[in-house]
């Protein structure tokens, strides 16, 4: 995630620490200072929101260790002043594995929960719920214990895409099917956050946050999901650009300049006896331009790596892989031979017609 602190890696996987999480530290230490309070409890505070946050860590690690059971890998853990975010690199998408993906997070806290209960019920954890301030000792573990307690309760609000309406998506999925679960489980996830942002507004302002959060990323979601569905029995050769224009190795800056403003393409792949050897971006002309390097050879200045597809390679597949890329382009080849072009503009363009066929 951008604007992010690496802090370090667990099994394998990034933590990163968000810059605004810094913010709520400074804000936590200026309100402790400001409340007159002794150096010795503005360190405690902090303590406390570190281990808050080291088992919101353990929460999304648990999530992250259950996806890779499924063979889905964790391109990061994020952690935000509102929470911990797992980036996944794909959601799986068997509802079971889904379900337990979902699940495997607040089971992290509630084996937590466990495991502190024995230190604190002698002192009588269920007289002072909530957070105490002097947060040292018995009182530390106590509010830590609640911490764990409230972060299960909190999950399972069905509010997709929190973990609760992740699970109510894959239960309905069993069922109904994917699409049309998630469109229910979005919907869903939305009013809740609309409730959280109103609620939020009076009560708790990080609830407006994560309201707003769970909305787009319930948007988001679905939408994702029924594009998917829109494209599930095509492949690449239905969308693909099958009129593009293409440069030699040879052909000069100056030439693919012209090219540029010849035809309406952002990217131009670079062909060699039939092979797409190089793209030449459009950010990698303009370097090349701002440079004057108009006699230089395209082959100079193109990428040599790029990511390509193949004819028959599903389009639902290759969509989900380009909005993970922005400025997505492909050279779509079979046989190893170029034949067309597939870039995120056609996507859509596929989508739309499809969107509007399907009415
Ligand atoms: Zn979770």
């Amino acid at each position: 995630m951008k604007n992010s602190l690496l802090i370090g890696r667990l099994a394998g996987i990034r933590i990163f620490l968000h810059w605004t999480f810094l913010l709520l530290l400074g804000f936590l230490v200026f309100a402790e200072v400001r409340r007159g309070s002794s150096s010795g409890a503005v360190l405690a505070s902090v303590g406390f929101v570190l281990a808050l946050f080291a088992c919101v860590v353990l929460h999304e690690l648990g999530h992250s260790l259950t996806a890779r059971r499924f063979g889905i890998g964790t391109r990061s853990i994020t952690l935000l002043p509102i929470g911990g975010v797992a980036t996944l690199e794909r959601m799986p998408e068997k509802p079971r594995q889904e379900l337990l993906v979902a699940l495997a997070g607040p089971a992290v806290n509630v084996l937590l929960a466990l495991i502190i209960y024995p230190f604190v019920a002698p002192v009588g954890a269920f007289e002072g719920i909530g957070i105490s301030h002097s947060a040292v000792g018995p009182g530390f573990l106590m509010a830590l214990f609640w911490v764990n307690v409230m972060l299960v309760v909190f999950n399972a609000i069905p509010a997709f895409p929190m973990d609760g309406g992740r699970v109510l998506r894959a239960l309905l999925a069993m069922r109904l099917g994917r699409p049309q679960a998630t469109a229910i489980a979005a919907g869903l996830g939305k009013l809740i956050a609309v409730g959280f942002v109103f609620y939020g507004l009076f009560n708790a302002p990080f609830l407006v946050l994560i309201g707003i959060f769970v909305y787009f990323g319930a948007h988001t979601e679905n939408v994702s999901v029924q594009h998917r569905e829109l494209l599930r029995d095509y492949t690449v050769g239905h969308a693909m650009i099958t009129n593009y224009l293409t440069l030699a190795p040879t052909d000069s800056v100056q030439d693919a300049a012209n090219t540029l403003l010849a035809g309406s393409d952002q990217d131009l792949i670079v062909l060699d006896q039939g092979q797409a050897v190089g793209v030449l971006t459009r950010p990698l002309l303009m370097a090349a331009l701002r440079d004057n390097r108009l006699t230089t050879t395209v082959a100079e200045v193109m990428s040599r790596e790029f990511d390509t597809v193949e004819i028959g390679d599903s389009l639902a597949q290759v969509y989900a892989r380009a909005q993970r890329q922005p400025n997505a382009f492909y050279p779509v080849l079979e046989n190893h031979r170029l034949r067309g072009v597939i870039d995120q503009g056609n996507l859509t363009e596929f989508l739309t017609i499809r969107a509007a066929l399907s009415h």
